[in-house]
C-alpha cells in the first residue's frame, strides 16, 4: 500500500511503496516528464525486482496550474509537497508582471529550502569546452534564503530610498555613499543561523558520501561582517561540532575568496569536493561549474531542508520554448535530478542503474541534439530515442 514518507529523529523513513508528488513542468517539461518517469520505473522495478515501486501524484503548478484553476500555484500543491516531504519537477514558466513571485522562489519559501545542491560532475564523451573535463567532481551546496536575494531593495530617487539614506548618513554617519542623490540602495542579509545550517549540511553531505574535503566559498576579504561572518562562523561550527572528524583525517575544512575560487575551478577544478556558498557567489559559481561539464541540460539540482526532510529536485534548465513539444529535450537533467531523489531516499542501487544507463549512452555517442550539435558526425537522437536506449540499458 502506498504510503507518505516520513521524517523522524532526522532521518527519512520511506516504504516500499512511498508516494511522490511529481509537477510535470511547462514546455520541455512535458517531453522529459513523460520519459523520466518510465525510466525511474524500470530501474526501481530492475534494483529490487519488483518489491519496491514508487506511486507518483501528480500537482499543479506552472502554465498548467493556471490553466486549468486560474492560479499558477495551488495551495493544494504546497499543501500536498510539504505532506509527502520529497517531489520532483520539471521546469516552470515564470509568469511575467509586477508582484507575481516566481514560482521555484515561491516553492522555496514556503517550505524553507535553505540548501540548493547541485553535484557536478562529467560524462564520458559528452562535448565540454575544457581540455581535460574529468578533473571536475564538485558538489555545490549555496545557501537559499539569505544574501541579496531576501529583495530588500529600493528604487533610486523614491521617496524610501532617501529616507533609507538620509537614515544611513544622519543616524549611521556612513559617508562613503558617493552619489546619495541617485543611488539605489540594497541589503544583504547574512545571519549565523543560515550560514551554519547551510555549512553544517555541506558537511554532513561530505562525510556521508565519502569525501573529506569541505571548502568554504566567500567575498570575506571585502564585505567581512556578512561573506566574512559565513566563513568565522563556518570554522567556529567545525571545531565545535566536528572535531573529532579533524583530528582524525576524515574531514578537511578551508576557505577560498569567490573570485580565486572561479579561476581554480577551471586551473585546478580536483581540488575541491564539495563547497558551500552564499546564495550569489553560489549563483555565479553553480553556471560556470555546470559549463565546465556539459551545461545546463544535463545538471541536477535538489533544493532541500534537512532540518526538517523537505526536498524538491528539479530539472536547473528553463522550458526551452523553442523546443518544446518536439521530442527534442535532453532529459538528463531532469534524470539525474531523480538519481539524486533516489540516493535521498536511501535507494541509491536504482540511482547507480540510470547513471549507468547515461554513462553507457554517451560512450556510445547515444546523444540527443543539443550534444550532437557540438559532436561532428555525430546524429543527434530524439529524446524517445534516447530513452528507449537509457530503458534497454537498464534491463540489459
Ligand atoms: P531555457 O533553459 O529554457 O533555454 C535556454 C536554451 O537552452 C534554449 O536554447 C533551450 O532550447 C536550451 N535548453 C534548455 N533546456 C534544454 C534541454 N533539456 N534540452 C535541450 N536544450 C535545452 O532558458 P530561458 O529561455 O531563459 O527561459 C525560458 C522559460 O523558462 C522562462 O519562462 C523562464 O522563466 C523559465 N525558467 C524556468 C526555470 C525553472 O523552472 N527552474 C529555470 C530557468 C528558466
Amino acid at each position: 500500500m502506498a504510503e507518505q514518507i516520513r521524517f523522524k529523529s532526522g532521518t527519512l523513513k520511506v516504504s516500499d511503496n512511498p508516494i511522490i508528488p511529481f509537477i510535470e513542468g511547462d514546455g520541455v517539461g512535458q517531453d522529459i516528464w513523460k520519459s523520466a518517469r518510465m525510466i525511474f520505473d524500470k530501474a526501481v522495478e530492475v534494483a529490487y525486482q519488483g518489491k519496491r515501486q514508487i506511486t507518483w501524484q501528480e500537482v499543479l503548478a506552472g502554465k498548467k496550474a493556471f490553466d486549468e484553476t486560474g492560479d499558477w500555484l495551488p495551495s493544494e500543491t504546497v499543501k500536498t509537497i510539504k505532506e509527502a516531504l520529497v517531489a520532483i519537477k520539471g521546469p516552470l514558466e515564470t509568469p511575467v508582471g509586477d508582484g507575481i513571485r516566481s514560482l521555484n522562489v515561491a516553492l522555496r519559501q514556503d517550505l524553507d529550502l535553505f540548501a540548493c545542491v547541485r553535484p557536478v560532475r562529467y560524462f564520458q564523451g559528452v562535448p565540454s569546452p575544457l581540455k581535460n573535463p574529468e578533473r571536475t567532481d564538485i558538489t555545490i551546496f549555496r545557501e537559499n534564503t539569505e544574501d541579496i536575494y531576501a529583495g530588500i531593495e529600493w528604487e533610486s530617487q523614491t521617496e524610501a530610498v532617501h529616507k533609507v539614506i538620509a537614515f544611513l548618513e544622519e543616524e549611521m554617519k556612513v559617508s562613503k555613499i558617493r552619489f546619495p542623490e541617485t543611488s539605489a540602495i540594497g541589503i544583504k542579509p547574512i545571519s549565523k543561523e543560515g550560514s551554519e545550517r547551510l555549512i553544517r549540511s555541506a558537511i554532513d553531505y561530505a562525510l556521508k558520501n565519502k569525501r573529506s574535503r569541505v571548502s568554504l566559498v566567500h567575498k570575506g576579504n571585502i564585505q567581512k561582517f556578512t561573506e566574512g561572518g559565513f566563513r568565522k562562523w563556518g570554522y567556529e561550527l567545525v571545531q565545535r561540532e566536528y572535531a573529532q572528524e579533524l583530528a582524525d583525517g576524515r574531514l578537511v575544512v578551508d576557505d577560498i575568496i569567490a573570485d580565486n575560487f572561479l579561476q581554480q575551478i577551471l586551473l585546478n577544478p580536483e581540488r575541491f569536493e564539495v563547497v558551500a556558498l552564499t546564495n550569489l557567489n553560489g549563483d555565479y559559481a553553480s553556471d560556470a561549474l555546470a559549463a565546465q561539464v556539459g551545461g545546463i541540460g544535463i545538471s541536477p539540482g535538489a533544493n532541500i531542508n534537512y532540518q526538517t526532510g523537505h526536498a524538491i529536485f528539479e530539472a536547473t534548465h528553463g522550458t526551452a520554448p523553442d523546443i518544446a513539444g518536439q521530442d527534442l529535450a535532453n532529459p538528463c537533467s531532469l534524470l539525474l535530478s531523480g538519481c539524486m531523489l533516489l540516493n535521498y531516499l536511501g535507494w541509491t542501487e536504482a540511482a547507480d542503474l540510470i547513471e549507468g544507463a547515461i554513462e553507457k549512452a554517451f560512450e556510445n555517442q547515444k546523444v540527443t541534439g543539443d550534444f550532437a550539435k557540438l559532436m561532428p558526425g555525430v546524429e543527434g537522437l530524439k529524446t524517445s530515442q534516447f530513452s528507449r536506449a537509457l530503458l534497454a540499458y537498464i534491463e540489459a
